[in-house]
Parts: C-alpha cells; structure tokens; sequence
C-alpha cells in the first residue's frame, strides 16, 4: 500500500508547489476537495456493497488502518467475483478515470490532476483486482482487518482427501 501512497504524496506536492505559480487558495481547496474526495472513495465502495449484500449497510464496515494511515472499507459478506470487481472499481472510475479523460478532453488541467491522483490513490484496488483476476469461480471476502481479501475457490476440494466429482461441486454456491 505504501506506494501508491508515496505516489500520491509525490503528486500532491507537485500540485501544491510544482508549478512555481503564487496564490494558494485554489490549491488549498484543491486539498481539501482532495481529502472530502478520500471519504466520498470509501463511501462508494460502501454504497456499492451495500448494494449487493443481503444485509445491506449493516454489512459494511469502515475503519482507518492506523499504520498506513489507509482508510478502507469492508463487507462482512461474500460476493461473486463481478461484484466485488465493481466494488473494487467504482471510486477509480467515478473520481480517477472520468475527471481524467474530461480533463484530457477538455485541456482542463486541474481535474486530469485530480482524476490522476485518484486513479493513483485506487493502486491498492487495482493491485486487489489483479491478484484476483483468475478467480472467476472463487467468492471473495475481504480480509476483516488487512488491506486485502480472502478467496474461497471450488477448486479447494481438489485438495480434499475424497475427490469431488466436477459435477457435485457443491460446496461453495454463487448467487
Ligand atoms: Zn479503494
């Protein structure tokens, strides 16, 4: 986690001192939208699991990890591995790639920074998303106190002593 943390740092500091130009106002709104954009990250992937779980809200937790200063979220709940691609994906794609590309488009400077330093602040999603792109049959549950999940496979009783027929594999239902 810790990097793409520094990367973000690095680029906070190059929008608040980068550019040499004086006046600090909008810089410091730009922190501030930056930090209330942190929240309103956590909250989207709350909001989404929310959306799928059974329990709704009450399966979703918030917390700061306090090492890495890393605020997260989590779902007490198991879901299938498109859901928990949305889930991992929304923050990026809301406040990293479309402020991006509509500053791309439009020579609008600050909201490509903006969109940059959250599609930098989204590494940890991203890092999830690809340690768990394979896992197409697998449930995944989020570890409930490291930055991280758990993936329950299918395949696990390949490891069980009595063999599993494919066609009784049973054990673990996606719904
Ligand atoms: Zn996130």
């Amino acid at each position: 986690m810790a990097f793409p943390i520094a990367l973000v740092l690095y680029l906070l500091y190059l929008v608040v001192n980068g550019t040499g130009q004086q006046g600090s106002g909008p810089r410091f709104l730009f922190i501030v939208l930056f930090l209330l954009g942190i929240v309103l990250h956590e909250l989207i992937h709350g909001a989404v699991f929310a959306a799928f779980a059974k329990d709704k809200w009450r399966a979703v937790r918030f917390g700061i990890h306090w090492p890495t200063l890393t605020p997260y979220c989590s779902c007490v709940e198991a879901l299938s591995l498109p859901k928990y691609v949305l889930i991992c994906a929304m923050p990026t794609i809301i406040f990293g790639l479309l402020p991006y590309f509509i500053g791309l488009a439009f020579g609008l400077s600050t909201l490509a920074y903006f969109g940059l330093l959250f599609i930098f602040a989204g590494g940890g999603d991203a890092y999830i998303l690809w340690m768990i792109r394979k896992e197409r049959q697998g449930l995944i549950l989020d570890h409930p106190y490291l930055v991280g999940c758990v993936v329950f496979s299918p395949k696990l009783s390949d490891s069980c002593s009595t063999p599993v027929p494919a066609g009784q594999r049973s054990d673990v239902n996606l719904n």
